[in-house]
């Protein structure tokens, strides 16, 4: 393995998820819903995989899917359009690092906040690029942007900021005047941003998902990136997309068209029948997993954790210190055995483990029996 990706050999998912098997242990590690999204969208499936939509799709996406994707976006009042400005992925995943590979290169710097979703690092790292670290900050309650640190990571090597909003693993949802503040650095100094709105849909009571492409001088320098594993409950199918700029797109394109080509044919046209009629189911997932989200911080706060805020995702993070343990990677290994649940540490999504090893992450879009059998084996902790 070439030095670079040296770092990146297993992912802590994998680890917690193989460490949860083993153990019997409930997993709130990594974060997949334990059940399955709107029946008109597996139909939908259904019947393109027996319609025979089972070779290779057109390189930039299905065409219905490709203009679901355009309705969808102007439901924020950007227009783009279908057969210049999307290209459909195999998941986010692939989005983000074709995006990097094809738009970073050795001796570029992209800004990365931390903590950071782990494909990001490998993905800077597989375009020769370097990462450079801003931490988010515990201010008011949420973790909030450090906008001076921001400023001070800018240099005249910066091409790019990779940004995720609702935010993985933090669960904080970046407000209209962080946003604001982003936009303008980009537009000063020139650089491009890459969107990860995969919790678009997944934020709640009075949080909005905001798209820095919405904001003044960022639709034409923003890769703008989501997918449909988390707002319709189906993360195996890894249907993702991109929407910028004709130049933009052609660019990721390039990679992209390398990598894997083309990816998920007869998901394609089911995601283009749950973009177009499915929001609603998505918007009763959203307001269920508001509740599980309640759920799951109470017990937590029951079983003696610190409970930090989650205003969206899948995630929320407690402060293990109450309950007498200084680092939550040491007891993230031994939880499955102990007590029988997984979770996963937020330290491993930083540069700076020893300023994040407190934090502890556990995924609530599980069933509530689920959510309740993994707080009452987590009151045990004490
Ligand atoms: N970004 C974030 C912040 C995520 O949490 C995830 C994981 N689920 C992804 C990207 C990957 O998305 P996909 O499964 O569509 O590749
Ligand atoms: N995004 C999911 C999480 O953060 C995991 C996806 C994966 O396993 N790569 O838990």
């Amino acid at each position: 393995l070439v030095p670079r990706l040296q770092p990146f050999t297993s992912t802590i998912f994998a680890e917690m998820t193989a460490l949860a098997v083993r153990h019997e242990a409930v997993n709130l590690g990594q974060g997949f819903p334990d059940t399955d999204g709107p029946a008109g969208m597996l139909d939908a499936a259904k019947n393109a995989l027996f319609g025979g939509a089972n070779q290779y799709p057109p390189g930039p996406g299905r065409p219905e899917l490709r203009a679901a994707i355009a309705r969808h976006r102007l439901r924020y009042g950007v227009e783009y359009d279908p057969a210049t400005e999307i290209l459909v992925t195999a998941g986010a995943t692939e989005a983000i690092a074709a995006s990097l590979i094809a738009l970073t290169q050795a001796g570029d710097e992209v800004i990365v906040i931390e903590p950071y979703y782990d494909s990001y690092a490998a993905a800077v790292a597989m375009a020769g690029a370097e990462r450079r670290v801003v931490g988010l900050v515990e201010r008011d309650g949420r973790f909030a942007l450090d906008l001076d640190g921001l400023r001070a990571a800018v240099t005249g090597r910066t091409r790019a900021i990779l940004i995720n909003s609702p935010h993985n693993p933090t669960g904080t949802v970046f407000t209209r005047a962080e946003l604001e503040a982003v936009a303008a650095l980009c537009v000063e100094h020139d650089l491009i941003a890459i969107t990860d709105e995969v919790y678009e849909h997944l934020v709640f009571d009075d949080a909005e998902h905001l798209p820095l492409a919405t904001f003044p001088g960022m639709r034409d320098r923003t890769v703008s990136i989501s997918s449909a594993g988390k707002t319709f409950n189906c993360t195996g199918w890894k249907i993702g997309w991109v929407c910028a700029s004709p130049e933009l797109v052609a660019a990721v394109k390039a990679a992209k068209q390398f990598i894997t080509f083309v990816s998920g044919g007869p998901f394609q046209p089911a995601i283009a029948h749950a973009l177009d009629h499915e929001l609603p189911w998505a918007e009763d997932l959203r307001t269920s997993l508001q509740g599980k989200r309640d759920r799951l911080a109470a017990g937590l706060a029951e079983a003696g954790f610190a409970v930090r805020p989650t205003a969206g995702t899948y995630f929320v993070c407690v402060d293990v210190r109450p309950l007498g343990f200084e680092d939550a990677a040491e007891l993230a290994w031994e939880l499955p055995e102990r007590v029988g649940v997984a979770a996963v540490p937020v330290k491993v999504f930083t540069d700076h483990p020893d300023e994040w090893k407190h934090l502890l992450r556990f995924a609530f879009c599980k069933r509530n029996e689920v959510i309740d059998e993994a707080v009452t084996r987590l009151r045990k902790l004490r």
